[in-house]
């Protein structure tokens, strides 16, 4: 089976300085051989980071469905390719709301940044008033059916996609999803990607985001159907990531 995935976003945040953390993260990591440990720093430290460190992945926040071309102020998946990137986080709830993000926008940019030969990490996620009106597992399924690039088998096959099951009322807040939700909510994610995908659907592993920490990391590592976690605030410095990953071995 698959090494447990822990993936660093930092969003929004971060700055020169913080190449220190991810340089931590890097040596610390070579203790934990039985887990893949990557960070998504901002695209200004994306090279930086990737420089500074040998043990972790390294990947961006976004990408456009284009290689190239007028639109200013995009970056493509060939040019995460180009510096080093390991793999892309898509349709996180964020670029969702702030950028519109639909799920067909989502499944195009996961098919140019699986043919830019990144990994792709494509997130979805329930909000609360969805959740409150008991819509949390059609929601998550549609999300599921409408981002993930189907024909895209070989590179499934191959272990290039995750995805991420992130709450959007537990991102930022505190508010981690009780273990037994996270399980059924990723039993849905896995059937309808064994829907699309037959066997190889086990190839996919499927992150839990939102409010992890160095406290409830291992409940949620051991729960049924979580190979990962995606991790916010926590991975903003060595000393809270690192117990996350700790966990996770
Ligand atoms: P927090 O860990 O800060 O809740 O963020 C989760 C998230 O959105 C990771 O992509």
């Amino acid at each position: 089976s698959q090494r447990p995935y822990i993936v660093g976003n930092w969003k929004m945040n971060g700055s020169r300085v913080m190449l220190a953390e991810a340089r931590a993260i890097d040596r610390a990591a070579q203790r934990y051989p039985d887990v893949e440990i990557a960070l998504a720093p901002p695209f200004p430290f994306l090279g930086p980071v990737r420089e500074a460190v040998s043990a972790i992945g390294v990947g961006g926040q976004d990408c456009h469905t284009a290689a190239k071309g007028a639109h200013t102020g995009d970056v493509s998946a060939a040019m995460l390719a180009d510096i080093g990137s390991d793999f892309v986080i898509l349709g996180h709830s964020e670029r969702r709301r702030d950028h519109g993000e639909t799920d067909a926008l989502v499944r195009a940019k996961a098919e140019a940044a699986l043919a830019a030969g990144l990994s792709i990490i494509i997130c979805v996620g329930e909000t609360l008033e969805e959740r409150d009106a008991g819509k949390a597992e059609a929601v998550v399924s549609s999300q599921v059916e409408g981002s993930v690039p189907a024909g895209e088998v070989a590179a499934v096959a191959a272990g290039r996609l995750a995805l991420a099951y992130e709450p959007v009322w537990a991102i930022g807040t505190g508010r981690v999803a009780a273990v037994e939700d996270v399980v059924a909510m990723h039993a849905a994610v896995g059937a309808r990607l064994a829907a699309i995908f037959g066997e190889d659907a086990d190839k996919v592993r499927i992150l839990y985001g939102g409010s992890v920490n160095g406290e409830n990391a291992a409940g949620l590592l051991a729960a049924a159907g979580v190979g990962g976690a995606l991790v916010g605030g926590a991975s903003l410095t060595a000393d809270a990531f690192l117990p996350i990953v700790a966990a996770a071995s």
